[in-house]
């Protein structure tokens, strides 16, 4: 459950009415409940608690400062795919021996900043990568942690753009050649070898994707450990799904009951990299009507929140509910919901039954907690919104809303094409 509910006809975030949100910071604005991300990273984190484990948080789901924060004071680690976010996570005060790292494109000076923090492993996803990692390593007189990104060809049966673990998909090494890897990567000077890791996918609401993983993987240990190579961490990802609309995904406790079964005779550190799990029914982003249109074939509810803001039912064609921050008599009729981007891709809602919303009302799009705010960009020169964290009875601005001079901030004019 979540703490967005009405309470006398108003859509309050826990104690707070979110329309005295909006009267104080404007819209559009993203808003996470406190309550609702302790609750979630404490559930996942004890459905966990029958093995030795370390819940990494997937940083690129929601990387605001106060966010990592909350879940670097449960004890929480992070999964990081940045030195942009390991720069976050240290701010965040989240400890080095916590942080994994992972992603196919890792820059030589992302891995000596890694590499200088002293982080938990690098989740490596190619030969010519752990070659960099043991050189840089080498110079810098330090040894990294490693383990291995297995791509174990699983449909993870969601949509294509977040399917990471089927052999056409650029991530990972192929988990029929690992075990030769494995064995090239001892005898690299500086790299230690700590662990398995693997990550299928994101969204996904099935556990049969899973267990097939899981399978594979510890088939895959037990043949390291025969041949002396003994795993330390097991890292199986994120990816487990959220109710956007009809969804049943497993609930965490189920998941890690199937993650016992395959794993607690393997005397690994199981680690977990959730992050939509976490964060996505943690958050809405609330937008307020600009207009609304009749054409002949359909309705428009123009907000001023769009496509730059929240980019998931444009990009994946996804479902993000749709709910009115105050109740009213209104009828229902079915309508876009679109933002006030010069794209025809520029929605939030298509065809969808909501109430006959009309200029100024403030509508609350919900689950916009995970890979809302962090895929948000300046598109039409729109500054960022304010991010907002209520906390019982009060709230927080977590991040400011951009100013028109934050978008030229960075760029220059050169000399010569200023006249003289
Ligand atoms: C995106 C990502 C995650 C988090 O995925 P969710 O579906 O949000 O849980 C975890 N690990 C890696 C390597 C990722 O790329």
């Amino acid at each position: 459950m979540h703490d967005f509910q009405y309470k006398r006809d108003e859509l309050c975030c826990e104690a707070v009415p979110i329309s005295a949100i909006a009267d104080r910071v404007g819209t559009p604005f993203y808003l996470y409940s406190y309550n609702t991300l302790l609750s979630h990273f404490r559930v996942f984190d004890s459905a966990f608690s029958s093995m030795q484990h370390l819940v990494c948080f997937s940083v690129k789901a929601n990387s605001n400062i106060a966010v990592l924060k909350t879940f670097a004071n449960l004890g929480g680690g992070v999964d990081i795919v940045s030195g942009g976010e390991l720069f976050r996570a240290l701010l965040a005060g989240v400890e080095p021996k916590k942080i994994v790292y992972s992603g196919v494109g890792k820059r030589p000076d992302e891995i000596e900043f890694a590499l200088m923090t002293g982080i938990l492993m690098f989740n490596i996803e190619s030969i010519q990568e752990l070659e960099l990692i043991d050189f840089i390593a080498g110079t810098l007189g330090k040894r990294a942690g490693i383990s291995f990104r297995i791509n174990p060809d699983i449909d993870p049966k969601t949509h294509p753009y977040i399917s990471t673990g089927l052999k056409k998909n650029k991530f990972g090494i192929d988990i029929k050649k690992s075990l030769d890897e494995y064995k090239s990567a001892r005898r690299l000077e500086n790299i230690d070898i700590v662990g398995v890791d693997c990550h299928i996918g994101s969204q996904i609401t099935d556990l049969e994707p899973f267990v097939a993983t899981l399978q594979r993987i510890r088939e895959l240990i037990l043949e390291l450990q025969e041949n002396g190579i003994s795993i330390r961490y097991l890292d199986l990802g994120g990816g487990l799904g959220i109710t956007y609309d009809d969804e049943t995904p497993p609930h965490p406790n189920i998941y890690a009951e199937a993650v016992a079964e395959e794993v607690s005779d393997l005397n690994c550190v199981v680690i977990l990299e959730p992050g939509r799990v976490i964060v996505g029914n943690a958050g809405i982003l609330v937008t307020k009507v600009l207009y609304t249109k009749k054409s002949e074939e359909k309705n428009f509810v123009i907000v001023d929140a769009g496509m730059n803001d929240l980019i998931r039912p444009t990009l994946y064609g996804s479902y993000q509910g749709i709910q009115p921050v105050k109740l009213t008599e209104r009828n229902e009729f079915v309508a876009d919901l679109v933002g006030p981007i010069c794209e025809s891709g520029d929605f939030l809602a298509k065809d969808r039954e909501m109430p006959q919303f009309e200029r100024g009302d403030l509508v609350a799009v919900m689950s916009a907690g995970a890979y809302g705010f962090t895929m948000s960009s300046n598109y039409n020169s729109r500054p960022r919104v304010s991010e907002v964290m209520v906390a019982g009875d009060r709230f927080h601005i977590i991040r400011e809303r951009e100013e028109y001079y934050d978008l030229v901030e960075a760029e220059k004019i050169p000399d010569f094409l200023v006249s003289k």
